[in-house]
């Protein structure tokens, strides 16, 4: 069974001469523990992928599996508590809470999934883990952009989610940092076995991929394995 299956999925914005077609007919299978990356022009239809993969929209049609479930027999609340448990997000503008310390930002990622034992413990191990040792204070406005996405990632996966989504995480970010930041997810994939889906138009970030695929006007137009991903 995969992690994430989709099936004839179409999404569709809008009506009459405003209806776009973001997504057409789309098939996908991602197993647990693949590192893949989703490129393809603006507008293509990436972050709509995404988003019905992240459980933050529903499709207009077609079946979308994760971990098995049948998202379409779930309604709005069994929806959401999927979504928290299943799956973790890291955004292009990294969508911290800016009057939370990074710890505490780290902490309510717990909280809103419905943990409640051990939390402050679970928060603090994941720093070192994200490279950020001794940073659990600062609030986002005391951090750079990657700090900023190293705790976003942090909370990402502190929570075990099954899949992490990262919608253009390097886009903010200037090439060292979009580089370690990608470096980091990599890392994390093979250490803790977290299956990751990325989106980028960054040909640097697709270096890192296993797996890539390729999207074109709401279509997976390529879908390739790479056996040596740059480290
Ligand atoms: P990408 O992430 O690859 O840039 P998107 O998934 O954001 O592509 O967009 C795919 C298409 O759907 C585009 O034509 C975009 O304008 C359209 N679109 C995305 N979101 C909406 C929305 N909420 N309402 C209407 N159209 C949308
Ligand atoms: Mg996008």
């Amino acid at each position: 069974m995969a992690l994430c299956e989709l099936e004839g999925i179409t999404k569709t914005y809008g009506e009459g001469p405003t209806r776009v077609d973001a997504l057409k007919d789309v098939d996908l299978r991602v197993e647990a523990g693949e590192f893949t990356v989703l490129s393809g022009p603006s507008g293509s239809g990436k972050t709509t992928l995404l988003n019905q993969i992240g459980c933050l929209d529903r499709p207009t049609s077609g079946t979308l599996r994760i971990d098995g479930v049948d998202t379409s027999q779930l309604g709005n609340l069994a929806l959401s508590k999927l979504r928290a448990d299943k799956i973790g997000f890291i955004f292009q503008s990294f969508n911290l809470v800016p009057v939370l310390t990074a710890l505490e930002n780290v902490e309510l990622a717990l909280q809103l999934a419905g943990q409640s034992a051990h939390i402050r413990e679970r928060a603090r191990a994941m720093f070192p883990q994200v490279g950020l040792e001794g940073l659990q204070a600062r609030r986002p406005n005391q951090l750079s952009g990657g700090q900023q996405q190293r705790v976003a990632i942090a909370r990402a996966l502190v929570k075990e989610p099954a899949v992490v989504i990262a919608d253009e995480p390097t886009a903010n970010l200037d090439s060292e940092n979009g580089e370690q930041i990608l470096s980091l997810m990599q890392e994390l994939n093979a250490r803790l076995g977290t299956t990751f889906l990325i989106s980028t138009h960054d040909p640097r970030v697709m270096a890192h991929a296993r797996r890539r695929i390729e999207m074109e006007d709401g279509r997976i137009v390529k879908d390739t394995l790479s056996q040596s991903p740059a480290p």
